[in-house]
């Protein structure tokens, strides 16, 4: 039995019933922003419960923006999680910021006891990364923040319908990041991306600088990019949202399956806890298991096509040898890249192909 990893082609079955919006838009001529992206972000923004939302480009254009609209740059430091995806870590160097990565708990998201022991005078932000779905706690982030007056920049790009006590991530900080990538919750045909405040100044900075600093046609009130997101991706984006709480639902389903059938097996996996208070999306499913490699092999050779996110610890990348860290600075980073498996958990797998996982697992830990 095949357990595909990727799944858009099934996501966008019904890609037909997106043409009569596509013709009209096509037809209106409206490429840049306009009607398409502005409707986005109001429905957006009232899923989430911020303010404002303002679209953009890709995700990571999302966290470059939030860093410069809160004036961080040279000079400046930035605190997030030691296992993230590259993206956090590169917006901030592209902020012109440096990095200063703390390591993970056991539900592989930023260790908020670890954050205070990381604040320097040039401590700016902190960036509580909602990895894989799994929501930061952000009680204890905004305590600390406000307790030495730092900035909070959620990056909430995997984690679309997350939710910490019923509040969505991103609505919880200064800023929130959302992205729109193929292979997260919400999901568009190409790059999107979203930034989510309540703050008045920093939404209309944020307006104007992702639309080269302009206040109309003829008049620039900065030097800005253009970090537009694209009208195609704002019309999908909308289509779509009004199914992410059934979709991740479905996601939430298969994780709870793979946690019951898997915890009598807790002499080989590790499941991380899954707090009562939170909505935990599973953009992946993620646990830590023994002999990780042969697992890995061992699902594959059965077609179920397991994942590792990721072997190489961030702070021992080529990218990150200018941030002098070393093996052994985040050890528990470093023991989750070598125990680390992600088994496909998506919406348009069968609770069949779930059972089928959770047997092969059982057989390859019995041999
Ligand atoms: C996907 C992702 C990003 C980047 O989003 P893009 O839209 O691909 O630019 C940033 N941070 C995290 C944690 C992500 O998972």
């Amino acid at each position: 039995m095949r357990v595909k990893y990727a799944y858009l082609d099934e996501q966008f079955a019904d890609f037909e019933s997106y043409f009569p919006e596509l013709r009209k838009l096509i037809q209106s001529g409206e490429f840049t922003l306009g009607p398409w992206v502005e409707a986005f972000e109001k429905d957006f923004s009232a899923y989430v419960g911020t303010k404002y939302a303002i679209s953009t480009n890709t995700g990571t254009d999302a966290l470059v923006l939030s860093f410069k609209s809160l004036g961080i740059g040279a000079g400046d430091e930035v605190i997030t999680a030691a296992n993230t995806f590259y993206a956090t870590v590169g917006a901030i160097v592209t902020a012109g910021a440096r990095p200063v990565l703390v390591d993970c708990d056991d539900r592989y998201v930023l260790d908020v006891n670890k954050i205070e022991k990381a604040i320097t005078k040039k401590t700016k932000a902190i960036v509580p990364v909602h990895w894989v779905g799994h929501p930061v706690d952000m009680k204890t982030v905004l305590t600390i923040a406000e307790k030495h007056g730092l900035s909070v920049v959620e990056d909430a790009c995997p984690s679309a319908g997350a939710r910490i006590n019923n509040q969505h991530v991103g609505s919880f900080g200064n800023l929130g990041a959302f992205s729109f990538h193929p292979l997260k919750p919400l999901n568009v045909w190409g790059d999107g991306g979203c930034i989510v405040t309540s703050d008045d100044k920093l939404a209309k900075w944020l307006r104007s600088y992702r639309n080269h600093g302009m206040v109309d046609r003829n008049h620039i009130e900065m030097w800005g990019v253009n970090a537009r997101m694209q009208p195609i991706q704002a019309m999908v984006a909308r289509k779509l949202l009004p199914q992410i709480e059934d979709l991740t639902a479905r996601r939430i389903a298969h994780a709870k399956q793979l946690d019951n059938g898997l915890k009598n097996l807790s002499d080989f996996i590790h499941l991380p806890p899954r707090p009562t208070n939170m909505r935990e999306v599973y953009q992946l499913y993620m646990m830590c298991v023994k002999n990780r490699d042969e697992l890995l092999k061992y699902l594959i050779s059965k077609e179920i096509e397991a994942k590792v996110h990721y072997p190489v610890p961030l702070h021992l990348q080529k990218a990150a040898e200018g941030l002098g860290y070393r093996k052994g600075d985040f050890p528990v980073a470093e023991k989750q890249a070598n125990e680390l498996i992600t088994l496909p958990a998506h919406q348009h797998i069968t609770s069949e192909q779930v059972d089928y996982m959770i047997s092969e697992i059982k057989a390859f830990y019995k041999s």
